[in-house]
């Protein structure tokens, strides 16, 4: 194997790869519109065009493929060879900047919530400069952002790149007030972290659940779970340790900083955290882990699971997005610093979070939300679904002490004056961690706790950046015209405390007592996607997003429309599956069961007239209890599945999903996972949770 720094990187066409073989002005000209976004001239991209597939040629690269990510939460590619016939009946290996810049693709194949007149089939995909081109599978992948004929955004990345841009011009604004002259823009970075199962591929193929949904519809709570907390950042496995080495090095080879590895809490589960980067990389980094992370599973005769709760009383996995500003310059925006000063514009910058998240908690709510992740949200492992910010004990100290105009450190006495000479120095690392919180200070980032694990980072991000961007931009102007600068900041600094500390809460999340507290503070507290979804369109968040020219109102409501239909898929594919596994599988096994249990009463009584059989006779009535029970749940469920499907509206339907489908679901599991715990093992047909969950050596 090559060294790791001579392995980084390896397969991607990045800065030194540029520099080396592009030719000097082609190279500025590309770094200007990498940049500065400026306009990419053709010639230049013809040039660039050319450099790009002689090296993906000489890295062993036979095809290009605009890679894109689309409403379906995953990437999409469709490969294109670089071979070009000639006159003489030979083929050379061409690629346009044509090619490179611009894509056709049949869009009808993927979500578009309307967007896309049946007439109009045609969607297109545009080169962004931003995100390196890499091989993957022989092939030249080129990050492209997908739109309609009509330029209305398609996927999660075009949105995700104008709300960048919405932030940087917005706290560049703020920033210059403070006297950064120098500073030319402000990326929004972000580090995910990523939870995952790990299960043997063998215990997979036994389970349709987990082959058709990605998670356990049935299984019986195991005799040994996680109750004893050994597994979190317990010792790695040695298949795990092997999977996680080759994870390490595909990622490493498109330039992927993968850093951490280790066990979490639940049996089978893992996290990975890469080392943070500007946004929009990070999102195509996360998506191209999450494809990885199942693709080198697979050679280990493993199945990587990123369903949000693969197994009900086990743990679920989330995504932690840690999120910061950044200028080009290199400062961090949310770290507290070493003057008064540099503290002047950090508190301005945390109350702008504050601002937009309780301000827009309903959107952060519905930017997370999906059918897996209603399973973990509020369920003691993961954050509530109400959305709160954790601040530590001495940064609210600091903020109430603002607020009322009280002195902060009780020995040095000094008023707590935001003006930009007299606040006093803040403590640095803030030890206090609490795992409860949706959204996190963690000492100069937020991490918004509340993602699935299988979700894009995008649209969570996207919203964080508008959000914020809004706020930062009313600070600004309120700032801009006042003639007294530290005085206009003290005011707005306390005013935004004053009217956003609701959203603060340093508890323990998982107690019941907060959602009672929660209610009365007036947040929100939305537990499903259902009840969240409509919240997609209110005039206010169309207002918000339109003003930025993030989303039109248009994209918004197709947008709502696509995840309304997607929660309806997901779980009409569920509650589908449920019902063949109950029909195919689980009635046969329980049936046998009773028959067996019949036959050896039968032959113990032929054996010895008058002999007792009690026992027996005791397990066939309760096998045929419950069955009787299941039976009837499976009529009940396929009696609600033929419901739904007669309704037309969406959100309708969404809804008859959350309050007559889920319900039958839970029904019908709970009486089949009685029955796995009094059927023999042998004749049960699935896989149970200890075997799946302790499979993996
Ligand atoms: P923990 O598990 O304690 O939350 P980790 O080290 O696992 O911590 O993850 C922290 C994540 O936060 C890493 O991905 C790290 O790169 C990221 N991070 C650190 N600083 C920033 C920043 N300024 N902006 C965005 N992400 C950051
Ligand atoms: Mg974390």
């Amino acid at each position: 194997m090559a060294s790791i720094p001579e392995l980084f990187g390896s397969m991607v066409f990045n800065d030194t790869v540029m520099q080396a073989r592009l030719p000097k002005d082609t190279y500025q000209a590309l770094k200007n519109t990498m940049q500065n976004g400026r306009h990419l001239d053709p010639a230049v991209a013809a040039v660039v065009a050319g450099a790009m597939k002689d090296w993906a040629i000489e890295k062993g690269a036979t095809h290009y493929t605009h890679w894109f990510q689309p409403m379906t939460g995953i990437a999409a590619e469709k490969h294109d060879s670089f071979i070009s016939p000639t006159a003489d009946g030979k083929v050379i290996m061409e690629f346009s900047g044509k090619e490179l810049i611009k894509g056709e693709a049949d869009a009808s194949s993927f979500p578009s919530g309307g967007l896309r007149a049946t007439f109009e089939a045609r969607g297109y995909t545009a080169w962004d400069p931003t995100s390196y081109a890499f091989i993957k599978d022989n092939t030249l992948c080129i990050p492209t952002a997908f739109c309609s004929y009509g330029g209305e955004a398609l996927d999660k990345k075009t949105p995700l790149l104008r709300s960048m841009e919405a932030i940087s011009k917005q706290a560049l604004r703020v920033v210059k007030l403070f006297g950064h002259e120098d500073v030319t823009m402000v990326h929004s970075t972000v580090g995910p972290e990523q939870e995952y199962f790990l299960i043997d591929k063998a215990m997979y193929d036994r389970r349709k659940d987990l082959i058709n949904t990605g998670r356990t519809l049935f299984g019986a709570k195991p005799s040994k779970g996680q109750e004893l907390d050994d597994h979190y950042y317990g010792t790695i496995k040695t298949r795990v340790a092997a999977y996680m080495r080759d994870l390490d090095e595909e990622l490493w080879k498109l330039g992927v900083l993968s850093k951490t590895e280790h066990n979490e809490a639940a049996p089978a589960q893992h996290e990975m955290a890469p080392i943070f980067t500007t946004t929009n990389i990070a999102a195509d980094h996360n998506q191209l882990t999450m494809e990885l992370m199942k693709k080198v599973a697979e050679r280990h005769d493993l199945v990587c699971l990123l369903h949000e709760k693969p197994f009900a009383g086990v743990n679920g996995s989330g995504k932690h997005n840690n999120w910061s500003l950044s200028t080009d310059t290199g400062m961090n925006l949310l770290e507290p610093g070493e003057t008064p000063h540099e503290n002047a514009q950090f508190l301005l910058f945390l109350c702008a979070v504050i601002k937009a998240v309780d301000d827009y908690q309903d959107m952060l709510r519905v930017s997370i939300a999906s059918a897996g992740n209603d399973h973990r949200l509020g369920a003691q492992e993961a954050p509530p679904a109400v959305v709160s910010i954790f601040l530590g004990d001495e940064l609210t100290a600091i903020l109430e002490a603002i607020e009322n105009g009280t002195a902060y450190d009780a020995k040095e006495k000094v008023q707590m004056k935001v003006g930009v000479h007299t606040l006093p120095r803040f403590p640095k690392d803030t030890t206090d961690r609490n795992r409860t919180s949706p959204f996190a200070f963690t000492g100069n980032k937020f991490e918004f706790r509340m993602l699935g694990s299988s979700q894009p980072v995008s649209e969570p991000n996207v919203v964080l950046n508008t959000a914020v961007a809004g706020v930062l931009d009313d600070f600004a102007a309120e700032l801009e015209s006042a003639e007294d600068f530290n005085a206009a900041l003290q005011t707005l600094i306390r005013r935004v405390i004053k009217e956003h500390k609701r959203i603060i809460f340093n508890g323990n999340g998982y107690d019941d007592a907060w959602l009672a507290e929660a209610e009365k503070r007036g947040l929100l507290n939305l537990p499903t996607t259902a009840d969240c979804l409509p919240c997609y369109i209110l005039p206010k968040n169309i207002a918000l997003f339109e003003k930025y020219g993030v989303y039109s109102e248009a994209e918004m409501r197709a947008r709502y429309d696509i995840y309304l239909t997607n929660y309806a898929k997901v779980l009409h594919i569920e509650a589908c599956t449920m019902l063949s596994m109950t029909r195919k599988d689980i009635v046969p096994a329980a049936i046998r069961y009773g028959r067996e249990l019949a036959d050896a009463i039968i032959s113990k009584k032929a054996a010895k007239r008058g002999i007792h059989c009690k026992v027996e006779e005791r397990l066939l009535v309760n096998i045929q209890r419950h069955t009787a029970a299941l039976v009837e749940a499976l009529d009940a469920l396929d009696a609600h599945v033929q419901a739904v499907d007669a309704m037309s509206g969406g959100q309708e339907r969404a809804n008859y999903y959350r309050d007559a489908i889920i319900p039958a679901m839970d029904t019908l599991r709970a009486e089949a996972d009685s029955l796995e715990m009094l059927v023999a093992k042998d004749l049960w047909p699935l896989p149970s949770y200890g075997d799946i969950l302790f499979s993996v050596r």
